[in-house]
């Protein structure tokens, strides 16, 4: 397909559609970059920078259409008007991460999930390099895709790949691919329907083969539903906590991770040994060693980077201890699925509890009987917190409102007992009151090392 097509077009100049357009440009194509809202000037530098023409507060509809192959930056829906009107001209629309992948031979490893991307993603490129390959980091974290393969020239690629970046897949194809878990969360672009969420986070495995991988948490319900009646041709290797799952990976005691891909070389990992806590990176760790096993990364190396390893900034991290009070932020859990894993992670600890925001339509019941069992008290963090008042006004003794993150912390400090937890684990997205969860986790962090 690449050596017929003369125009490129490039929709939208976030992280995503600039490094396209700097791929398409660096491989000799008539490069053109056109974006409705106005461009950060971050961007524009990389633009100018390589000479690519673009256009921003508009879409010039003769230019766009006059397009051989459209590449869709993975925010722009498919039923915007622009892009209707190519699908409807027949114009081949393709994704940033299908066209990055047409100028590499990199060996590929996608990892995607509902929660536990990032974290799976850094901690099996943290592995992989100490395991001395030549190994990039890229899509939904740090550069893009496309753009790294334009810059830097790796044999290996760990790629967090959200569900939108799935999107308009050809040819892409991931030799190894990882779905964390799956839970509905950002339905509002499929639908309503979770089958078509469900559908597109199963797009990591597009166009896999026999010699592919695909890893899989085996004790995620809705993965093993769909898989059954779905199976993707490559070879199956999931992991538990609650079954001997072989080959794979399984972690049937507490501590204990076994990962195996034959009899002869299965490694036993001890996660007292690691940085990470909590049953959810009980599960990312697995993912990420069937990763290293696969690409024969040697077993002390694996050990050895787990105990190095440093998670990313607003998950599960711990801030500080102050009066016998741990501090700690998980910003970024902005479900519930990833606050079941906070609470559950501080086991005999009570936890002041602090959450809200804006609501995506919360199911809260899951998280009750834990709730029951070690909140202390509930700030809620919000503009409006009637529905955290009503939820779960029957379920914990305390619970106050904060309009700020100072006074948030104020109160947890004055209700928190010695040996207590100061969880910020929000179930909510950040934008009443913050510029992104990055803001809201920063200031947590700032607020308590100002106690
Ligand atoms: P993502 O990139 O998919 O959003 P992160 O690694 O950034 O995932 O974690 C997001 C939130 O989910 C954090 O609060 C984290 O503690 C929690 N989390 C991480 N891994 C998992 C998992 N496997 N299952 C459930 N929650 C998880």
């Amino acid at each position: 397909m690449k050596d017929s097509i003369k125009n490129i077009v490039i929709l939208g100049a976030g992280e995503s559609g600039t490094g396209a357009a700097i791929l398409a440009q660096k491989q000799g194509y008539d490069t053109f970059l056109s974006d409705l809202n106005t461009i950060t000037d971050e961007y524009k530098i990389d633009l100018n920078k390589y000479n690519i023409s673009f256009e921003e507060g508009l879409h010039t509809e003769e230019r766009i259409l006059a397009a051989d192959l459209i590449i869709k930056s993975p925010g722009i829906p498919h039923k915007a008007p622009m892009v209707k009107k190519a699908i409807e001209k027949n114009i081949p629309i393709i994704s940033e991460i299908e066209f990055g992948s047409w100028f590499t031979n990199a060996t590929l490893i996608g990892i995607t999930g509902t929660n536990g991307k990032t974290t799976t993603t850094l901690l099996t490129y943290h592995i992989l390099r100490n395991g001395g390959l030549n190994v990039g980091m890229a899509g939904n974290i740090g550069k893009s895709f496309a753009k790294s393969v334009a810059e830097d020239s790796y044999d290996y690629y760990v790629l967090e790949l959200s569900s939108f970046q799935l999107d308009d897949l050809i040819y892409y194809k991931n030799h190894i691919a990882v779905l964390t878990n799956i839970t509905p969360d950002h339905l509002d672009r499929y639908d309503y329907k979770v089958e078509n969420y469900i559908k597109s986070k199963f797009k990591i495995t597009h166009a896999q083969g026999a010699s592919d991988y695909f890893i899989f948490c085996a004790d995620d319900e809705t993965t093993m539903q769909y898989l059954a009646a779905h199976k993707p041709a490559s070879r199956l290797l999931p992991f538990s906590v609650k079954n001997e799952t072989f080959p794979g990976a399984y972690s049937i005691e507490n501590n204990n991770i076994i990962i195996g891909l034959t009899n002869k070389n299965e490694i036993e990992i001890n996660m007292k040994d690691s940085s990470l806590r909590g049953t959810h990176n009980r599960y990312n760790t697995m993912a990420a060693g069937v990763v290293a096993r696969i690409l024969d990364v040697r077993k002390e190396v694996i050990r050895e980077s787990l105990k190095s390893f440093q998670n990313a900034e607003h998950r599960l991290e711990h801030i500080a201890r102050i009066n016998d009070v741990d501090y700690v932020n998980d910003s970024k859990a902005t479900n519930v699925n990833s606050v079941w894993y906070a609470l559950e992670s501080f086991q005999n600890r009570q936890i002041i509890w602090i959450a809200g925001g804006v609501d995506k339509g919360n199911d809260y019941d899951q998280l009750k009987p834990l709730v029951r069992e070690r909140v202390r008290a509930l700030i809620c963090l919000g503009k409006d917190n009637d529905k955290l008042h009503q939820e779960f006004g029957g379920d914990v003794k305390t619970i106050v409102d904060a309009h700020s993150m100072k006074e948030a912390i104020t109160q947890a400090a004055e209700i928190a007992q010695a040996g207590d937890v100061v969880l910020l684990s929000p179930a909510c997205a950040s934008f009443d009151l913050f510029q992104n969860f990055e803001d809201r986790g920063r200031q947590f962090k700032q607020q308590v090392l100002s106690l």
